[in-house]
């Protein structure tokens, strides 16, 4: 392993240095966005290795996307390649030559960060099961093989519908089939069998859902295929039944790091759990030398609840893996407070939003980097101005500012539907722009047809894609010679592809079609034989032509054809890209890596565009310039969110998030109208533009009220009435998530009071006393 000198820890305040060099046991560090819980986590790895002398592979770090990932792959490469261009060259890193630096990170590549850990729970668990799954069997038998296919959304969705409709003939009103898969993916997300779903919501409807849940189960079993929920629900599942394949996972993970701790949901942090304790519930039993657990989060940037996100599990770290002795508290936490990425204004701004939430822990964020300029508020007509607004103001920015590129700006929205006028307005205007996991590459058409072709490939049980493909392009097998040679693969309980790939039970089923049959059967087998000899790439590029699927879009002539063979094309670059990134040749490899991935433009790196994005996919990332859109009622907060308080806190944490990207500048926008499913309604300023402090916004339209700020350091009464409660400094209360407080303050005034309230162990919050389920104790 390298060994060098750790000057990359003068890159870091006090706190984080703590964080840092955090060796053996439980650590947490929270704090506010941009205040370096990433980075420190980045950094702890390379002290982990470069220090501790700790081996790559033991090194298990989790990020929130595969972008993230590799970001953080890189950042630990170009740590190691500085300390080692002044050990072996003498110079700086960035004075070598372009040939030494590439020499340099490669050498690094191949001794250190190819062999870490870091992904996604998703890529993660994925990798695990590539090893183990074919060892794991689920409570009614069914197993899976270790070249097992990854279904997506849609194919989940399909399934699921095809159960619910044909199979079941449930009427789809009352069992819509999304809904159906939604409640199945909750299900798994809390890693709830069909039966233990069922005992914990006996009632007929959901007997009916988990029976749906088991069908789909072992269909997915039938076709070798997960779904996304099942890649961490099975090795949950399977370390709980075997402890040697657990004690192995075990012994090989020695430090575990997960950043966006606050957006694990159940199933992924017993997973964590069972890694880092290996299964041992007893506290006194753990073993923590040479060992550690590591979280970084934020409970106010928590907004994947409707994924069965839970923030109380960062709230309970402490007492889940803490020792509990008087110190612990202080042993097992790091808070972060100072903020370097965002302008004081932006700072005070999100600060000032995020106070009008109740479910909160108070904490502190100070600003490194100077005021910086107003935070503009601009009112436009409709939709469609709102992003002519936009778009010209980032052409006027980039036109005046030369440290400024296409690539410095981002612009975020609550629904991906909000992107088409600022995507219209970009094309117009030549200006490159990259939409960030929005519309995915991989869900389009011809993508998917390659893709089946390379699972069948790869996984022969794989009939879901087998059907997708064997009369795509038309090769005359029709419907009813398919529907029999299924029929009979259904009796016989076994997959398509086995009767497909016999040449007699082909000839005694497929009647005319039987030739064409045999004949498509005689390729995809010639591909599985050369497997293990020819690389992904060249299995699509061969396999698109051997098919006919290449010369039946040339054939077509038409632009959109031309168009998928463009894509076809892009795959292809993509696989190269891929072999070359991870050295992975394998079809496998590249099927993993291509379900797991959001965008295909993550895959080619390079070029300045402006993103454009949710706010859902813009957290831990920062622009220099920022432009939060549609700040209307009903969009942000969102229709379905205004009428529920807890729903209505996380729109203000989205709102959060998005305020806490910028960097430089901010701008806010909404529309008075905007075209909603067909039709122009008017809409409402959103309410957290209120929330906002008006002396550092500028906006175009003067505003109504000139309010003074309310502020939390100013005297404030010492008791608080409201409609039948009274609450003064020093009462005893509970709150029903917190547990038992003490209030140790009362801020504000008038309906815009709240609570400073005190909770051993969690220290202090601020709470809306009319919102917050709070009782006197
Ligand atoms: P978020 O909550 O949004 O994920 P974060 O806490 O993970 O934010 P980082 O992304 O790690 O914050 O850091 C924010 C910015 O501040 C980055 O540009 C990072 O490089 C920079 N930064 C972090 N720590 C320091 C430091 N000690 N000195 C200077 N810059 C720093
Ligand atoms: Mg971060």
């Amino acid at each position: 392993p390298m060994t060098v000198n750790n000057d990359f820890l003068a890159q870091l305040n006090t706190s984080q240095r703590r964080a840092v060099e955090h060796f053996c046991g439980p650590l947490l560090v929270v704090a506010g966005a941009g205040s370096g819980k990433t980075r420190a986590l980045t950094y702890r790895i390379a002290h982990l290795i470069s220090y501790h002398q700790v081996e790559p592979e033991s090194i298990l770090a989790v990020t929130f996307t595969n972008k993230a990932a590799r970001e953080m792959k890189e950042r630990i490469e170009k740590l190691f390649a500085q300390e080692m261009a002044f050990k072996k060259h003498g110079i700086r890193f960035d004075l070598l030559n372009e040939y030494e630096q590439k020499q340099l990170l490669s050498k690094v590549y191949k001794s250190t960060t190819k062999k870490l850990w870091i992904g996604t729970f998703h890529s993660l668990c994925t990798r695990i099961l590539r090893y183990d799954i074919n060892k794991y069997q689920d409570e009614r038998g069914r197993q899976w093989q270790r070249n097992f296919s990854i279904f997506d959304e849609s194919d989940a969705q399909s399934l699921v519908k095809n159960i619910v409709t044909k199979q079941l003939n449930l009427d789809d009103k009352k069992f819509d089939p999304r809904s159906v898969r939604y409640q199945i993916s909750n299900a798994k997300n809390l890693g709830l069998s069909p039966d233990q779903y069922l005992q914990k919501n006996p009632s007929y409807k959901s007997r009916v859902i988990a029976e749906v849940y088991n069908e789909y189960q072992s269909q997915l079993a039938a076709n070798n295929a997960l779904d996304f929920d099942d890649l961490i629900l099975i090795p949950v599942r399977l370390f709980q039944q075997n402890e040697s394949i657990l004690g192995y996972w075990h012994s090989q993970f020695k430090h575990i790091l997960v950043d966006e701790y606050q957006d694990t949901n159940q199933i992924q942090y017993e997973l964590i759990r069972l890694l880092a304790t290996n299964g041992e519930t007893k506290k006194s039993e753990w073993n923590w030398q040479n060992r550690s657990i590591f979280v970084v989060g934020d409970a106010d940037q928590s907004i994947y609840s409707f994924r069965m996100a839970d923030f109380t599990i960062l709230l309970n770290f402490q007492s889940d893996f803490g020792d509990g002795l008087p110190d612990d508290d202080t042993r097992t936490m790091v808070k972060l407070e100072e903020n370097y990425r965002s302008r004081e204004n932006i700072l005070e701004a999100a600060n000032h939003l995020i106070e009008n939430n109740s479910q909160r822990i108070d904490k502190i964020l100070k600003p490194t980097r100077g005021s910086g300029d107003f935070i503009y508020c601009y009112k436009a007509d409709d939709e469609q101005i709102e992003a002519q607004l936009v778009i010209e103001h980032i052409q006027k920015l980039v036109r005046e500012n030369p440290e400024l590129n296409w690539g410095s700006f981002a612009i975020l929205y609550r629904i991906n539907a909000q992107s088409r006028p600022f995507e219209d307005r970009l094309i117009m205007n030549s200006i490159p722009y990259n939409i960030v996991g929005g519309f995915k590459f991989y869900d389009r058409q011809e993508i998917k047809d390659a893709i089946a072709y390379l699972r069948l490939i790869a996984n022969p049980s794989d009939t879901v894609s087998l059907l997708r493909i064997i009369n795509t392009p038309r090769r005359s097998i029709g419907k009813t010679s398919i529907e029999s040679l299924l029929k009979a693969a259904q009796e016989l309980e076994i997959p398509l592809w086995e009767i497909i790939s016999d040449e007699t039970s082909v000839n005694t089923l497929a009647g005319r079609a039987a030739k064409s049959v045999n004949k498509f059967a005689q390729m995809i087998k010639s591909f599985q034989e050369q497997l293990d000899s020819l690389s992904g790439a060249e299995i699509l590029n061969q396999v698109m032509e051997a098919s006919g699927y290449v010369d039946d879009l040339k054939q077509k002539g038409t632009e959109e054809a031309d168009n998928r063979l463009a894509n076809i094309f892009e795959l292809y670059n993509a696989v190269l890209q891929f072999q070359e990134d991870s050295e992975d040749q394998s079809l496998q490899g590249f099927l993993s890596n291509a379900s797991l991935a959001s965008d295909l433009d993550d895959l080619k790196e390079g070029q300045e565009k402006v993103s454009l994005m949710t706010l859902h996919s813009a957290k831990g990332l920062e622009f220099p310039v920022v432009f939060l859109v549609g700040l209307e009622e009903g969009l942000l907060p969102h229709a379905r969110s205004v009428s529920d308080p807890l729903s209505l806190e996380e729109e203000r944490r989205l709102c959060y998030v998005g305020v806490t990207r910028a960097q430089e500048q901010l701008f806010l926008t909404y529309a008075r109208e905007r075209f909603v499913w067909g039709s122009k309604e008017a809409k409402m300023p959103s309410r957290f533009l209120q929330e906002l402090p008006s002396d550092l916004i500028k906006s175009n339209v003067p505003p109504k009220v000139v309010k003074s700020r309310p502020s939390l350091t100013t005297s404030s009464p010492k008791i608080l009435k409201q409609s039948n409660e009274t609450w003064s400094v020093g009462d005893q209360v509970i709150h029903q998530v917190f547990g038992e407080g003490e209030i140790t303050r009362i801020l504000g005034s008038g309906k815009k009071s709240s609570l400073a309230i005190k909770f051993p162990g969690l220290g202090q919050k601020i709470i809306d006393p009319t919102i917050a389920p709070l009782k006197r104790n």
